[in-house]
């Protein structure tokens, strides 16, 4: 446009591309055009918005600026482009109706934690839609969570059963109303309503407001299940050690923490510190659980969070859970309703059947969940976020490919912690989590969101990929997917190519990829792998000293056999940790590691991480993966960070981690009495110095600049920090996943980069 400022009349056809609908765009076009005196129009289409604006010079050139700048809270604009179109000179300004057809790629978005203006009308006993708790406006409420199907619109949402009243209907017509298209809308009169039940699903009697009444049940120690936004929870209050114990039973949820509810940062801050990055998280539209370090004197029961330095706190994304957290006015336990492994109840009754047994009561509503979504889990990592869970509130957010797919993919994801992804041209939708593939239901769950994606963003995969590991059901699914090309990616080169193409890197980088175990090119179990390369393609350039894993998986619950192969292999007898572990079981191990029946060779640094905190004492057996490995991190103290030797091997090119003088490090300050804290603290700095010295040592050699930190190790914050530290300050930039988990919820994404390079011959586009 040209930058002319006088009275002369302008036209522009305005294209504005990214998250704009659903998201109150339209109203504030149609507002911003009334006080700037521009006439015209301003539509929906399938690619996001179009505006044409009509009037003086000046006030259209700013007019177009403030599309950009003025845009609401849950915009994304991500590009706007004008041009030029002749005067047609006649007055007003107009909202058109949606124009149908053509490709869908206008975003539908996460929802959003309850706006300011609809929490007032919540607490004003003179509003309407006081107490409420499905209040909700253009500027937040659910989205993800009630679609169905595209466009978004009303018929096609969970809500499509609620007729709006003559009320509704108007705030939802009026241009200038902040509910104008306001899917979701709703009232008490014509909206959806609460009920508390019993346990066998009768109606409890005498209850006006279910709402007080299910605080009340949770006041008094019983466990509410609770239907919200995008499944149910198991809520009680978290003071209360008798309330809590029984949940963790009825639930055969052994050590794993719960996470809480609180009603708002002041009450957060009586449990936990909180630092700026934290409360900014916190109170983020998304409201993810964050995790945050418990305070000494945090009035909580020891059930809720066992031997964990940190809890897992929320605040109030709906006006149902506002009104239930002020109203208990205590925190509360909130925990996914679901049996241990199992995945969380959203449909109701499957939640009345399988959750009727951990259950008092039941607070529940009328209107349908579509698509199960999980509460996501942050925490703060050198003033990032890190995302441990990337679910409710963050889905269906696409992110940018670096290479665009030439054809329509689909990622299917690993078996642990699994999200699958879709992908065409640049763009990519990650699914919300759908959880550990170990049964029927999540299995379901997974071909359900897949189906639900395909129709949602309109991806018709061609190309189907999938881990190398034969027996993960992600695999057996993509295998028998009909009329597709299937393509396997290494499960360590997905976590590279995740991070690199999350940042908008092709590659070439060095990468540190540290988890539990991901199946090898070579069959063996991999796990802390040194690559190098890009999206295309890797070479492993050094590894973990490989172990054997006695007995396979039961290793994983049994730390105590990690261990026992390390101690092994450095002929150590069995020392003073383990009196628990009888001298026959751990003979029969020793053999097991030293003939290899049964236990394949593995570089998994998870597993070394086990070995190190079973020969500390601080785990010998387990009741999740990966809980040795947290509660040793949580150990400790940071002041003692005197690193532990670690050795390389170096054999032709390729690097091996010898973690051995470590260990016999580390037995010499157990027999002289040296705390955990702190033999926790020099291993940590050990490993972090290796990895990075082995990071700049393969750069040099490649002549590379860009390193990648991954896999669900690096959940681990003491480790990452000290590692991202150590190489920064040898002069390598460190990309480490921020949008995505380090853990395997990022492989799905990893595959589809990984696939789009591959296909589109590695170039990138342009
Ligand atoms: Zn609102
Ligand atoms: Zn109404
Ligand atoms: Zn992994």
């Amino acid at each position: 446009m040209s930058t002319r400022s006088d009275g002369s009349l302008r036209r522009v056809r305005v294209r504005v591309d990214g998250t704009v609908q659903g998201v109150g765009y339209r109203p504030f076009v149609y507002r911003l055009a009334g006080e700037l005196g521009i006439a015209g129009w301003v539509l929906n289409d399938e690619r996001g918005v179009l505006v044409e604006a009509e009037g003086p010079a000046g006030a259209v050139e700013a007019f177009v600026a403030r599309l950009r700048s003025d845009a609401p809270a849950l915009a994304d604009v991500r590009d706007i482009a004008a041009e030029p179109v002749p005067l047609l000179g006649a007055p007003g300004f107009q909202i058109v109706a949606s124009e149908r057809g053509g490709a869908a790629t206008a975003p539908v978005t996460p929802d959003s934690a309850t706006c300011a203006d609809c929490l007032a009308e919540l607490a004003d006993p003179a509003d309407r839609r006081h107490r409420y708790p499905f209040t909700n406006c253009t500027n937040c409420g659910p989205r993800f969570t009630i679609v169905e199907g595209i466009p978004y619109d009303r018929p096609l949402t969970t809500m499509a059963g609620f007729a709006m009243c003559d009320a509704c209907r108007a705030e939802y017509d009026d241009p200038a109303d902040r509910r104008f298209h306001a899917q979701p809308n709703a009232c008490p009169a014509c909206g959806p309503q609460v009920r508390l039940l019993e346990r066998d699903g009768e109606p409890v009697a005498d209850v006006d407001d279910p709402l007080r009444a299910a605080a009340d049940d949770l006041l008094a120690g019983r466990i509410v299940a609770v239907k919200g936004l995008g499944g149910y929870h198991l809520a009680c209050r978290a003071d209360d050690e008798q309330a809590v114990a029984a949940l963790r039973a009825r639930k055969h949820r052994e050590d794993r923490p719960f996470a809480l509810l609180v009603a708002d940062v002041d009450a957060a801050r009586r449990l936990v510190e909180l630092d700026a990055a934290e409360e900014a998280l916190l109170t983020s539209r998304a409201r993810p659980i964050v995790l945050a370090r418990r305070l000494g004197d945090a009035d909580v029961a020891p059930s809720v969070a066992p031997g964990a330095p940190e809890l897992g706190l929320m605040l109030p994304y709906t006006p149902l859970h506002e009104l239930l957290a002020t109203d208990a006015g205590v925190p509360l336990v909130f925990t996914s309703g679901n049996l241990s492994d199992e995945p969380i109840a959203f449909d109701d009754d499957d939640a009345r059947e399988r959750l009727s047994r951990i259950a008092d009561r039941f607070l529940v509503h009328d209107r349908p969940i579509a698509t199960r979504t999980d509460d996501s889990v942050v925490r703060v990592v050198r003033e990032r976020p890190l995302l441990l869970r990337r679910s409710r509130g963050y889905v269906p957010v696409s992110l940018d490919l670096p290479i665009a797919a030439p054809e329509h993919l689909l990622g299917v994801g690993a078996e642990q912690k699994n999200a699958f992804c879709v992908a065409k041209d640049a763009r990519a939708w990650c699914s919300h989590h759908i959880g550990d593939l170990k049964n029927y239901e999540t299995l379901q769950s997974l071909e359900h969101g897949i189906a639900h994606f395909e129709r949602l963003f309109e991806v018709t995969p061609q190309v189907v990929v999938h881990d190398l590991h034969p027996d993960y059901l992600s695999t057996r699914y993509a295998l028998g997917r009909e009329d597709v090309t299937l393509l396997s990616v290494q499960h360590h080169h997905a976590h590279l190519a995740a991070t690199l193409a999350e940042h908008g890197e092709t590659g070439p980088a060095v990468g540190a990829i540290f988890d539990g175990t991901g199946y090898g090119t070579d069959g063996t179990v991999w796990g802390g792998e040194i690559l190098v390369g890009g999206l295309d393609r890797i070479a492993r350039s050094g590894r973990l000293r490989p172990i054997r894993l006695p007995g396979g998986e039961r290793a994983i619950h049994e730390p105590w056999r990690m261990a026992c192969a390390w101690l092994t292999d450095m002929q150590v007898a069995l020392p003073p940790a383990f009196a628990d572990i009888v001298q026959q079981r751990w003979n029969m191990v020793a053999r097991m590691s030293l003939q290899g029946t049964g236990s394949p060779f593995t570089s998994s640094i998870g597993r070394l991480f086990d070995a190190v905190a079973a020969i500390c004492g601080v785990r010998l057996e387990v009741t999740y993966e990966g809980q040795g490995a947290i509660e040793f991190e949580a150990l400790a103290d940071r002041a003692a960070a005197d690193p532990y030797p670690l050795e390389f091997e170096h054999r032709g090119e390729a690097v091996a981690l010898d973690p051995r003088p470590m260990i016999l490090a580390m037995l010499d300050d157990i027999a002289a009495g040296v705390p955990v804290s702190a033999i926790s603290a020099r291993f940590h700095a050990g490993l972090a110095r290796a990895t990075a010295d082995v990071l700049v040592l393969v750069a040099e050699r490649q002549q590379l600049q860009l390193a990648v930190l991954s896999g669900g190790v690096f959940q681990n914050r003491l480790l990452l920090e000290l590692t991202v530290e150590a190489l920064d300050a040898a002069g390598l930039r460190v990309l480490v996943p921020e949008q995505l988990a380090p853990n395997d919820g990022q492989i799905a994404f990893g595959q589809v980069a990984v696939a789009a390079a591959r296909l589109a011959g590695g170039r990138p586009p342009g």
